[in-house]
């Protein structure tokens, strides 16, 4: 029987023996009364079992029955109280004037007996009544075999009906029992399963989370170790997950694998997907590998999977045989589930996170590179753009006209690699976030002018109004548009190019206009990112790198401002650069 049963049991016995002592009391109450109107109730043959009666019942009254109700010694207990009661009832009927009121006690005692009694102590009491109601009959003059057949056999049969209701109300008792143990047991799985995915949904590492994970799962299952295998698909093969978890503690292990085509009982569960249940780990069988190794006597095997993809497999088990049973393997089983699941997930998720991790170092490998190898570069082509400068001086020039023309064009090829050696420089720095940046009122109308010093071109500019003023790095503000206007030059030869300025709430817009080719529409986005040339000839040919925009769209960014391209009207590109209003005249707006 199930403790839950055995309990339930108890229970109602217990409540059974409550009863019968209140329903004593009143049979007590009206012996009573028939003694004292039949007036014996002064004879030592009525108040000695009276008085023994009515202290057996104070003690019952007072008795909490449902503690030894549930001991081994209940049948031994409710024999002793009924054969108590027999016996004062005995007592009574062998008085003569009460004998017709407490003999069919006798046969009441007899029903209670058969609900409260194991069938072998009822049938001793019932024997027992038996005997106490022929030597009733016999002490009053009853005629041998005729007067005694009819009383024994009417004890007999209420006897047998009782025992019969008594059986029926214990199996109802089991029956019950067993249902309230079900849905215990599912409310328990219920709740373990919870908790067992509430401990994975708060892992975001796998190291983690393998530790909380057969830590719950052991504790549920009453076991001392447990460890999680997962699946490694480049190796084909089945790694032990570290740390593994040993008598309540996490255990850091060394590397453990397991071939997943080996015959042992883990690759078994894993390729199969079904659990296993090993009751006794043999010492010799390769089949129990591992399991051998980690020190277990008897184990639980189940897969991690989800659907049909298998992710690995936990062991739970115990260095000692036999406290498992197959209900701890469904058990496992189900608690796996969602473990699987889990699992699955955070192991793409890591993998993905190291892979962004080692795409980062590439990254800043690259960028290290660049920033060196440019360092390196500039120091030479400094020193030979200086060299060829002196050499193209008038006292020194070389007087072949050919021997001119191969210093000009190695002059100028020496300017387009120092250009494309800052635009690195300044792409690493803006790549590693080291690019300095100081923010200060700047006009641009002396911004523009010192455009105009610089570029190769006239640009004309309008700025409405004229004092108007951004916050903004003046290096980074300068470079922008010498590099606008620089690329309005080269891509859009021959046409005017325009500066404009106008104020906005809380920014200033420039805009730098040409009326050349213009950008085509699917380009626009594109032209901002690095290396990108629209036309490779036409820009080879010009000289460019394709990091100019690049640049340009980054150092607007961390001025807190922003760039795009347009088409200008009648043709032509125009680039919008937006940025911040110097604070004064903020607060003026918003004043
Ligand atoms: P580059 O160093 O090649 O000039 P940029 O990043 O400055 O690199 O420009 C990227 C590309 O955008 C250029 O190769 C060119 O094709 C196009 N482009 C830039 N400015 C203009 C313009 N004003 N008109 C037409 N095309 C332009």
């Amino acid at each position: 029987m199930t403790p839950t049963t055995h309990q339930a049991m108890a229970r109602f016995r217990a409540s059974l023996l409550r009863r019968a002592s209140a329903v004593a009391w009143v049979v007590l109450i009206i012996i009573a009364a028939q003694a004292v109107r039949q007036q014996v109730f002064a004879q030592p043959d009525f108040w000695i079992p009276m008085a023994g009666l009515a202290a057996m019942l104070v003690v019952s009254t007072a008795t909490r029955w449902d503690r030894p109700m549930a001991t081994r010694y209940a049948p031994w207990i409710a024999v002793a109280w009924l054969t108590g009661l027999i016996l004062g009832i005995t007592a009574f009927a062998l008085i003569d004037p009460l004998e017709a009121t407490a003999t069919p006690i006798l046969y009441g005692i007899a029903a209670v007996s058969g609900l409260l009694l194991t069938w072998w102590a009822h049938a001793f009491m019932t024997v027992l009544i038996g005997m106490a109601i022929s030597f009733i009959a016999f002490e009053a003059g009853a005629d041998a075999i005729a007067d005694l057949v009819a009383p024994v056999l009417t004890v007999a049969v209420v006897s047998a009906a009782t025992a019969l209701v008594g059986l029926e109300f214990e199996r109802e008792a089991v029956r019950s029992a067993s249902r309230e143990n079900q849905i215990d047991q599912q409310r328990l799985d219920f709740e373990r399963l919870y908790e067992v995915s509430a401990t994975l949904a708060r892992a975001e590492s796998l190291a983690e989370i393998v530790p909380h994970l057969v830590g719950t799962i052991c504790k549920y299952l009453d076991a001392q170790v447990g460890v999680v295998l997962l699946y490694n698909p480049e190796r084909h093969r089945l790694e032990v997950m570290s740390p593994i978890w040993v008598n309540g503690y996490p255990l850091e292990t060394d590397p453990i694998v397991l071939d997943v085509a080996s015959p042992a009982i883990v690759a078994q569960v894993y390729r199969s997907g079904r659990p296993f249940f090993i009751r006794d780990i043999d010492q010799d069988t390769d089949a129990h590998v591992l399991l051998k190794e980690l020190g277990l006597r008897q184990a639980l095997v189940a897969p991690l999977k989800v659907e049909n993809l298998r992710v690995g497999a936990i062991i739970v088990g115990d260095p000692y045989v036999g406290s498992f049973n197959e209900d701890q393997l469904d058990q496992l089983g189900s608690l796996a589930a969602p473990a699987g699941l889990v699992l699955s997930q955070i192991g793409r998720y890591e993998a993905q996170a190291e892979m962004t991790r080692r795409l980062e170092e590439v990254a800043q490998m690259k960028t290290d590179f660049v920033s060196t190898v440019s360092h390196e570069l500039r120091t030479p082509l400094t020193s030979i753009i200086g060299s060829l400068d002196t050499v193209n001086r008038p006292e020194l020039a070389p007087s072949q006209a050919a021997a001119q023309q191969l210093l000009s064009t190695a002059r100028r090829q020496a300017g387009r690699l120092q250009r494309l050696i800052d635009d690195l420089l300044v792409v690493s720095r803006i790549d590693r976030g080291a690019i300095p940046v100081h923010l200060e009122p700047v006009p641009l109308k002396l911004a523009f002018e010192e455009v105009n010093r610089v570029v190769s071109i006239e640009p004309t500019f309008t700025i409405e109004p004229p004092d108007l003023t951004v916050e903004a790095d003046r290096d980074h503000l300068t470079r922008i548009l010498i590099n606008l206007v620089e690329n309005a030059a080269k891509y859009a030869v021959g046409s005017t190019v325009e500066l404009y300025a106008w104020e906005r709430p809380n920014k200033a817009v420039i805009a730098v206009v040409d009326h050349g080719p213009g950008i085509p529409d699917g380009e626009r986005e594109r032209v901002f990112e690095r290396f990108t040339q629209i036309d490779q000839s036409d820009t080879r040919s010009k000289g460019g790198t394709g990091l100019g925009l690049s640049i340009v769209k980054s150092l607007a960014e961390v001025m807190y401002g922003a760039v795009r391209v347009e088409a200008t009207e009648g043709g032509g590109a125009t680039f919008v650069v937006e940025l911040p209003l110097a604070p004064a005249l903020q607060k003026a707006q918003s004043g």
